[in-house]
Parts: structure tokens; sequence; C-alpha cells
């Protein structure tokens, strides 16, 4: 056996060196909360305080596999197959993006922001559901619709909206190739983080993201970096209603192309910062 003794103490000190060399301390720290929080079913201050909890073989064996995992890199909500977000817990697998805290502020821009009652909601390349699901929960008498040309995505998107109790209507839709003209109800939000990572910032990405995460999702070629951008303007042009407002994020170099793709036909464009300073998301009201 890897580890001689079963206490959290001596799983914690194994935790801990074999996997010194890959994460920081702070990371790792945290790595370990979640992980014998998942595992034990104790809260933090229970796991911190370890007032001598002992470990069945099973769950020796289950914390095993996860520094095994983590060695690999795999993230760690895929290998707990969920993740966080607004204050959520949604199941994430290998075929939807983990989402991200900057996605979370996005939700909370727009709940602040929006003053329409029973506003009807789309949420493009929606991945696990995550925009769609919290904004459904989080905006009264909301009617949200939700595409992605991923079926596998879809899956999940559907799972979490019954685990969750939220009401989305999931449609297979690739916003490349159909029409726009194909979606039938007038909107008055459209949400969209698409893919917007470029191909040459692949180098930058570490191997956790890079390895596991749908490349689907993220990357874009870097000779056509708005082909989403582009394609989701047209599309709202058609499927807004007048005033109705355009939300993206974006990568934090595309700010001002992103604003100028709208200047024609929305107004009151807002490029806004995310928490870390960079450029993140573009708002516009098409003008009526
Ligand atoms: N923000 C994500 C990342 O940094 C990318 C999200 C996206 O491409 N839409 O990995």
């Amino acid at each position: 056996m890897f580890v001689t003794r079963n206490t959290l103490k001596a799983i914690k000190e194994y935790f801990f060196s074999s996997l010194k060399n890959k994460y920081e301390k702070m990371e790792l720290e945290s790595l370990y909360l979640i992980t014998a929080e998942e595992i034990l079913n104790l809260n933090r201050t229970e796991i911190r305080l370890d007032k001598g909890v002992k470990l069945l073989e099973s769950e020796l064996l289950k914390f095993n596999s996860v520094i095994k995992g983590l060695k690999k890199d795999i993230p760690i909500q895929q290998l707990f197959g969920k993740a966080p977000f607004y204050e959520r817990e949604f199941v994430i697998d290998e075929n939807v993006l983990i989402p991200r805290q900057e996605t979370e502020e996005l939700i909370q821009l727009i709940v602040e922001k929006n003053k329409i009652d029973s506003p009807r909601i789309l949420d493009i390349g929606t991945g696990s559901g995550a925009i769609a699901i919290s904004l459904n929960l989080e905006i009264n008498n909301s009617k949200v619709y939700a595409l992605d040309v991923s079926e596998k995505a879809l899956d999940i998107a559907k799972k979490n909206k019954e685990l969750l109790n939220g009401k989305v209507e999931f449609l297979k839709l690739d916003i490349l190739k159909e029409s726009s003209s194909k979606f039938t109800e007038k909107l008055d939000l459209i949400v969209s983080n698409p893919p917007y990572v470029l191909n040459s910032e692949k180098e930058l990405m570490l191997s956790n993201v890079l390895d596991y995460e749908p490349h689907l999702a993220l990357f874009v070629e870097d000779a056509n970096p708005l082909i989403f951008y582009k394609k989701i303007v047209d599309f709202a042009l058609i499927n807004l209603v007048e005033e109705g407002i355009l939300y993206f994020e974006i990568n934090e170099k595309y700010g001002e192309e992103v604003a100028g793709l709208m200047q024609n036909n929305f107004n009151k464009i807002e490029i806004i910062k995310d928490l870390n300073g960079k450029d993140r998301f573009v708002f516009g009201t098409l003008s009526s």
C-alpha cells in the first residue's frame, strides 16, 4: 500500500509529498482540502482540526486515484465530475469547459443590469449550461434557450438543468453553419462566451487546460479570431427585439474589435474589465 497508516495526517503528508513538485503550496492546500472534503464528507474545519480522523481502505484508494490524476494534470473538477459556479454545483466532464470565474462575473453583470420583466434569453455555445441555467435561476420568470453544436455538451447541460431545477430549452445548432433566421422566437437578451483563445496562445496554456478541456470550446484560428462574434452579431440583428441587449465574454485582446463589430447597429456599447483588470466583456443595446 502507498501509505502504511490510515490516519488523515499520514495521507495529508503523502498527498503533499507526491504533488509538491507539480503544484505550488497554496494550490496544493486547496486541492487537498477539496479532495478531503469530497472523499471524507467532512467540512473544511473538521479537516483542518483533524481530531484523529481515520480513513477506510476505500477512502485511501480514492485518495490514491486522485493523486494519480493530479500527477497527470487532470483538472480536479474532472476528477470529481463537478465544478462550482455562481454558488451552485454543475456536473462537468471532458466534453465541456470547466466554468470560469470570469463567467461568474458575467452572470453578475447581467443580473444587475437586467430591468426587463420575464426576459427571453438565449445563450449561444452553452457547454455545461452554466450561463443559461444560472440566468434562469437568478432572473425571475426568465424564458431561457441555449444552443450548442456538441451533442455531448448538451447531454451534460440537460443533466445540470434537471439537477438544479432550471427551465431551459436546449437546441443543437451550429451557429457558424445554420441560418440566423432558423430561430423563430424574438429575444430580449443574447449572451455568449464563444471559443476565443487563439491557436497561437496554446503554448501559453497549462497542460491541465490544454490536454483535458475541449478544444472545440476554446480555440479559434489566428486568421479569423472573431469568427463567432461576427456570426453572433448578425444573428442578434435578426433575433433581438429593438433595445435588446447582446452580452459577450471576450479574449482580452479584442475589446475594441468586438465593439467595432457592433458599432453600426448597437448603442450603449461598453467594454468591461474582469476582476483581473483585463478587458473581458462587451455589451451593447440594439438600436431602434
Ligand atoms: N477563459 C477561458 C480560458 O482562459 C476561455 C474561454 C473561451 O474560449 N470562451 O481558458
